[in-house]
């Protein structure tokens, strides 16, 4: 889309957000945070169609958070429905990501443990409520929940949902919150049944959609390997480059961090010069590195999935996704940088167990399975650090978890670091010391670095 914003500063956020965003190492909105964004700024209901992988979390919680602002008075402004405890853990997570800045109060709410703390966080004040439709429901019905100040409502997954079986539990709440609010829904389909929720639901909405491109290029050979650790994708990585096959190739990496590690680590293993792209780097750095890829004066192009969007690059023989992509959607426009006009070209996936998950939902995406190759003879494998080990096993527990939310995992609610906060009021203690209330409320961090580098 050609007027799709580069960057988030664009909308009409507030600082405290953009610093957030920033710091979330997001450089620029996805396609659904691009148009969602600015219909929710200004205020319209919301009909979104996007999957998981999209961004859509973002896409509506961005204008949430900037229309509650600050804490405000006792009882909740805005709700998030959402199907699973394992969704409103994840929601959460990015709530807490974007308000770090701000001294908002979000609570999370879902079944499957006592209900005590959950009013304890309710009782001491709450801008925001995260919840299941029956815990919401079942709180509000025993007279913990205050709705008259509810201006904003989010149905998450509302396929889900549907599927789930709590049309009658969404139903009681649409009964009992203010008629006038701004009202968002969000399915990864539109069936009849999510039609007919969203006319009950939404007034006047807008509709704003991306679906998941499903075809990739038939020139591409497409080809992944099952790695078990970083180091030995970084092995692998400069084995694959030290084949002279690989004429031209982009090295994908998820992050900023990652580009400039794995650069930095080409850069010094006598492989000919190698060029890093990013949003850190200036436009002209830019233009100069993709000149001289283009040229054919460097034959490794480290990159970020942001800094090569749009850039038409063609006679790439190989690409290499050092990082499976988290947006899903990206993968297709990695590869498509290989095979173009006519010239075949190769794409290789390096996959650690944690990314296992997110390549199989890619590969469902792209409609095909793709060969699996075993390690080359020659490419070192060193044992999985300990630390290393745990943050697979960790991101492993939670899909599984997201699969089935009765999953007990060795990881489960474990708690994080609220980190420190800047903008935040230092005395804000809001009443008593419950600590149990308070560790709900900063809620159970779980998601880590490998959903967000
Ligand atoms: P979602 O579709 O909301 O579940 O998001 C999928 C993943 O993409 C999550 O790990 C998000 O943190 C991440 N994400 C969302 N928006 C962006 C963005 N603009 N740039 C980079 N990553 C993002």
């Amino acid at each position: 889309m050609s007027d799709t914003p580069q960057s988030f500063e664009n909308f009409k956020l507030n600082k405290q957000l953009l610093l957030a965003i920033n710091e979330a190492g997001y450089e620029k909105p996805t396609p659904i945070q691009a148009q969602a964004l600015p219909l929710a700024l200004a205020g319209h209901d919301l009909l979104g169609i996007a999957q998981t992988g999209t961004g859509k979390t973002a896409a509506y919680l961005l204008p949430l958070l900037f229309k509650l602002k600050y804490a405000q008075g006792k009882h909740p402004r805005g709700l998030v429905l959402a199907p699973t405890r394992e969704l409103v853990l994840q929601i959460t997570d990015e709530v807490n990501r974007f308000a770090k800045y701000t001294d908002l109060r979000s609570v999370s709410l879902y079944g499957g443990v006592g209900p005590k703390s959950q009013i304890e966080a309710l009782q001491e004040g709450v801008d925001l409520i995260i919840s299941t439709p029956g815990r919401f429901l079942d709180l509000y019905n025993r007279g913990e929940i205050f709705t008259r100040d509810l201006k904003t409502m989010v149905m998450d997954e509302a396929d889900k949902m549907l599927d789930m079986g709590f049309m009658p539990q969404i139903r009681s709440t649409l009964e009992v919150i203010p008629v006038k609010r701004q009202n968002m829904l969000f399915s990864a389909t539109f069936s009849g049944r999510v039609e007919v929720l969203s006319q009950e639901f939404l007034e006047f909405p807008e509709r704003v959609e991306v679906t998941p491109q499903a075809t990739t290029a038939e020139t591409i050979r497409q080809v992944k390997y099952a790695v078990p650790n970083l180091k030995t994708k970084i092995h692998l990585l400069e084995f694959l480059l030290r084949q002279q096959e690989l004429k031209r190739v982009i090295v994908f990496t998820k992050s900023r961090k990652n580009a400039e590690a794995v650069s930095n680590y080409l850069g010094r293993r006598d492989l000919g010069e190698v060029k890093v792209i990013h949003a850190n780097k200036g436009q002209n750095t830019r233009i100069h590195s993709m000149d001289l890829f283009k040229a054919g004066d460097v034959r490794i192009l480290v990159a970020t999935d942001v800094a090569a969007r749009g850039l038409d690059i063609t006679e790439v023989s190989h690409v290499i996704n050092f990082d499976v992509p988290l947006i899903y959607d990206d993968y297709v426009h990695r590869i498509g940088r290989t095979g173009r006009a006519e010239k075949d070209g190769e794409a290789i996936t390096f996959v650690n167990p944690a990314e296992a998950y997110h390549f199989d939902k890619i590969e469902g995406i792209i409609r095909m399975q793709v060969v699996e190759l075993s390690l080359p003879e020659g490419v070192e494998v060193p044992p999985t650090p300990f630390v290393e080990k745990q943050e697979y096993e960790r991101e492993i527990d939670l899909q599984k978890r997201k699969e089935n939310p009765d999953f007990k995992g060795a990881f489960h609610e474990k708690k994080g670091n609220p980190g420190t906060n800047p903008f935040k009021p230092t005395e804000k203690k809001r009443g008593n010391k419950n600590s149990k209330a308070k560790k709900n409320r900063s809620q159970l961090k779980t998601q880590s670095k490998y959903k967000n580098k």
